[in-house]
């Protein structure tokens, strides 16, 4: 007779009810600053990433990203969408053709096929939460006419430039 326990997919599709306390230096309780990515075959710089919600039955995952000062993320572009609010200091993005300007609490949104980077201001980390779909693409880099077609805007060049 079969008295197997449910599998640890089922078990987990569900969360728990659960509060995790928010600890000094922007971290949470029970979860983990990790590299911002596994590979280190994309270019960025200073960055970690805490995920704080990764639930089944929601299809998206919240992440905390933390650049330090001067840092920034890889550009890229893909066909999955974020949805970013600035929690931590301030910065630049670019997105698309554009860059802007980032204060905490302020809202990016980054459509399919955007390309976008973000890059923090000196003397402070930049930290944003970042929604994303829990299946997604993988990020596609910037080619060599690619980067030359974003380097026609000025300001994008300069962005770029660092
Ligand atoms: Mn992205």
């Amino acid at each position: 007779m079969s008295t197997e326990p449910m599998t640890v997919e089922a078990a987990s599709a569900e969360p728990r009810a659960s509060v995790r306390a928010f600890l000094p230096g922007f971290a949470w309780q029970g979860v983990d600053s990790r590299p911002y990515k596994q590979d280190a075959s994309a270019p960025f710089c200073g960055i970690l990433r805490q995920v704080l919600f990764d639930e089944p039955p929601l299809q998206c995952e919240l992440r905390y990203f933390e650049i330090e000062p001067g840092g920034y993320s890889t550009l890229e572009r893909h066909q999955h969408t974020h949805a970013v609010m600035i929690l931590r200091g301030h910065g630049r993005c670019l997105l698309a053709n554009e860059v802007h300007a980032l204060a905490t609490f302020d809202l990016v949104t980054i459509p399919a096929w955007t390309w976008h980077q973000f890059r923090a201001a000196g003397g402070e980390p930049l930290g944003f939460l970042c929604m994303v779909n829990r299946m997604r693409d993988r990020p596609q880099l910037p080619s060599q006419s690619d980067l030359a077609a974003l380097r026609a805007f000025p300001a994008v060049a300069a962005f770029l430039a660092g």
